[in-house]
């Protein structure tokens, strides 16, 4: 079983998202991509705009509409009891425990894997999950991408990250929510059913 984490902040999710995670999903044969809504992300100064309950229901809402078999939602990021902030290493440890015998990757734009010295413990992260880092517009993956200095990969760690460069999704949740506070909704960026949520719910005004 070849099983992906793709965390986020999903505020809201979008059709990058779903195209990034059905293009990663092809292109290396996964089984499942468990898409998970972060309770509180160590590297995001401030707390997202929508609640966890509310990004939840919408990564829900996009994931059925996505009809994808290997799509799945998992709430293993829930906002801890404490209040503590949510490593990834932290969920992948709790994933390999369910799983033992499950080959982990991590889905991630090129943008967040640009800050995986700032992550909790990098080295064990690229132990417990092979990485898959996906192309984003402003963010191309050059062939020496992961020969950055700044990622000080070693040759064993490198061979654990696979680059994706196919995607080209010109779209962001920070672009969407100053949109949908403008009052636009945003055709084609949003699944339906996660659009129809945010008006009801009146988020992002
Ligand atoms: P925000 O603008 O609030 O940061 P976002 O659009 O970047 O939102 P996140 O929830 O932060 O969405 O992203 C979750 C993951 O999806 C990250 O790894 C991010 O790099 C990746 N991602 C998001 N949008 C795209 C996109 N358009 N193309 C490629 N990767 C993306
Ligand atoms: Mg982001």
């Amino acid at each position: 079983m070849r099983v992906a984490l793709f965390g986020g902040t999903f505020d809201p999710i979008h059709r990058g998202h779903l195209a990034l995670a059905s293009a990663a999903a092809s292109a290396f044969a996964l089984d499942r991509v468990l898409f998970a809504p972060v309770g509180r992300q160590p590297l995001k100064a401030e707390s997202p705009p929508a609640t966890f309950a509310d990004r939840l229901a919408m990564t829900m809402l996009a994931v059925a509409s996505a009809a994808d078999p290997r799509f799945a939602v998992s709430s293993v990021d829930a906002p801890r009891p404490d209040g503590a902030p949510n490593y990834t290493v932290d969920t992948l440890a709790a994933l390999a425990r369910e799983a033992p015998a499950a080959t982990l990757f991590v889905l991630t734009g090129a943008d967040s894997f640009l800050s995986l010295r700032n992550w909790h413990s990098p080295d064990r992260l690229l132990e417990l999950a092979e990485w898959i880092v996906v192309s984003r517009p402003d963010f191309p993956l050059k062939p020496e991408f992961l020969t950055r200095p700044e990622f000080a990969l070693t040759a064993a760690q490198r061979s654990r990250v696979h680059l994706l460069t196919t995607v080209h999704e010109d779209v962001s949740a920070t672009e969407l929510r100053q949109r949908l506070h403008a009052g636009d909704p945003c055709p084609g960026l949003l699944p339906p059913a996660v659009a129809d949520y945010i008006q009801t719910h009146r988020l992002y005004r």
